[in-house]
């Protein structure tokens, strides 16, 4: 009888650990199922960085889940934290404005290295397109009609957002800058057929394949391949700068020499020139001309 009962409860005893056991191993597999699944979203939304001298992961940047039906917001001001290289602070301060950063060595990266220095602006009024490269005039013009532009003082019709605009006519009543064709819009902004018509003038598709393919990046400091110009986002002007009072008077406003080789070509920043280094900004001398390019 004492027997009977004890087996009986050990029995019990039996079957309730493993009722629990099953409990418990449904439960983790679950918690593992949702981790998986977590870990696939991640390695959708992340670009993952390399670092060059021992090919190891070094830095994960991710856009932000929740962020992906809603307009990036840029009226809270970031600055990168500083302890971060150089080339991590840059892409942890576009990533506020740019929710899809390319993937390292794409076509598309290296227009961010040529061109993204204008995705750091920090100006609330400032808007940046959602990607680096418009694929044509319709698409183009769908983000130029949700700008605010400005007039840039006495020319026909220079336009640039209207903050740059502001920026840049107070740069001009400090001192005289001309506009490289002395009056207008074609050095201001631009539309896609504009942007296509000067890389006719200058390559084709014959170089559009080379700088896809990684193999040709010079021609990116003389003409913007089509729907790549910073000219398309109202926040570039081409000018005729040959004095250092002119470019003190257009960094003091924010605006800078960003694309290596393109002498004429400013952009937009609208940082003051001791914090750009804080953004990631590499300050480079080439053939005598100082510009801020992106450490990427
Ligand atoms: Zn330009």
């Amino acid at each position: 009888m004492t027997m009977s009962m004890g087996f009986f409860l050990k029995k019990t005893f039996f079957y309730i650990l493993i009722a629990f056991l099953s409990c418990a191993l449904v439960a983790s597999q679950g918690v593992n199922r949702s981790q998986l699944m977590a870990n696939v979203q991640n390695t959708k939304d992340c670009v993952t960085t390399f670092s060059s001298e021992n090919n190891r992961v070094s830095t994960q940047f991710c856009k932000n889940i929740s962020q992906t039906s809603i307009e990036p917001t840029s009226s809270s001001p970031f600055t990168p934290d500083q302890s971060l290289t150089e080339k991590e602070r840059f892409l942890a301060t576009i990533t506020q404005k740019l929710s899809i950063i390319p993937v390292p060595n794409s076509f598309e990266y290296t227009l961010l290295r040529a061109y993204g220095s204008a995705f750091v602006n920090q100006i609330p009024t400032i808007k940046l397109p959602p990607k680096v490269l418009f694929t044509n005039d319709q698409e183009t013009k769908q983000f130029q009609l949700t700008l605010t532009m400005g007039k840039v003082n006495n020319t026909s019709n220079c336009e640039l957002q209207k903050s740059a605009a502001d920026a840049f006519n107070q740069a001009r009543a400090q001192v005289q800058i001309p506009l490289k064709s002395g009056y207008g819009a074609s050095d201001c902004t631009r539309s896609f057929a504009t942007n296509l018509r000067f890389w006719q003038k200058y390559a084709n598709n014959n170089t559009l394949e080379k700088v896809r393919q990684g193999k040709e990046t010079k021609i990116l400091g003389t003409v913007a391949p089509p729907g790549a110009s910073q000219h398309l986002w109202g926040l570039a002007i081409d000018l005729r700068v040959s004095n250092e009072a002119q470019i003190q008077a257009l960094n003091q406003n924010g605006w800078y020499r960003t694309v290596e080789y393109d002498v004429l070509h400013w952009t937009y920043v609208g940082l003051p020139k001791e914090r750009l280094t804080e953004f990631g900004f590499q300050n480079k001398i080439v053939e005598g001309i100082n510009y801020w390019v992106t450490p990427l």
